[in-house]
């Protein structure tokens, strides 16, 4: 859609040492000097590979991400990594809110507020993951849950070049299950009404060359967060190449 270039982000987790790491960036590398697709390119590694897959990607057009940030700046939080200490690792995004640290880490709304406030003192870009599970769809609940997380996650002041949200339905992560276009056309338009208009709706969720076309047509997604199919570097080019 006008005005709002897609973004297709890769989210890496909790997978590759340094060398599986270093090997993907560097074929991504490749990827963007053979041509570059029409989207913003983000991948998010493990925080140890950060320093190092930031200097393979340096110059690519490809930018860096962190996967979680903890509320304060710096101080005695054993094991947790400030918004700061992304910057300053050459990170211009970081996801937050995942499905994965809401269920793993007990993450309440209002801690994800923090975590943004926290992205957005340090210069970062905030990628709001939202979405519900299984249960809560089944029972028509998935609207009011999203919105609801919407609501609580966000702190004032939300701005589109500072927010990305990630529209990620849990049971649709890592199962090979995908909503139908028209229900992620109507979460996309329910949450647009109520962010600023040029802020850029990601959809998440077993997304793979094969249904990226399709998804990525919605007039509504502005680009994708990947989990699995990001792990292969042919597989994020070919969703990110359906961007155009
Ligand atoms: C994710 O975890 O953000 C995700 C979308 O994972 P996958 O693509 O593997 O479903």
């Amino acid at each position: 859609m006008a005005g709002r270039n897609k973004l297709v982000a890769g989210n890496w987790k909790m997978n590759g040492l340094r060398a599986d790491g270093l090997a993907l960036a560097r074929a991504l590398v490749r990827c963007a000097a053979a041509g570059r697709p029409r989207c913003d390119l983000l991948v998010c590694p493990p925080a140890t590979l950060l320093w190092e897959i930031g200097g393979v990607l340096a110059g690519s057009g490809i930018a860096l991400g962190g996967q979680d940030c903890h509320p304060a700046a710096g101080g005695a939080h054993t094991g947790d990594l400030s918004a700061e200490m992304l910057a300053d690792a050459g990170c211009r995004y970081v996801i937050l809110g995942h499905s994965e640290r809401r269920q793993e880490h007990g993450e309440s709304d209002a801690l994800v507020r923090a975590k943004i406030a926290a992205a957005w003192r340090a210069g970062l870009t905030a990628i709001l993951c939202v979405g519900e599970t299984r249960e809560q769809r089944a029972a028509g609940d998935a609207d009011a849950v999203v919105v609801g997380q919407l609501a609580g996650s966000l702190p004032p002041g939300a701005d589109a070049d500072r927010l990305v949200v990630a529209y990620e339905p849990v049971w649709a992560i890592g199962t090979g299950l995908v909503p139908t276009p028209e229900d992620i056309a109507a979460m996309h338009a329910g949450l647009r009404a109520r962010l600023p208009a040029a802020t850029r709706i990601l959809y998440g969720g077993s997304v793979n060359p094969g249904n990226a076309a399709a998804i990525l047509a919605l007039p509504e997604v502005d680009g994708a967060l990947v989990g699995g199919a990001s792990l292969k570097a042919d597989q994020f080019w070919a969703i990110a190449a359906c961007c155009g």
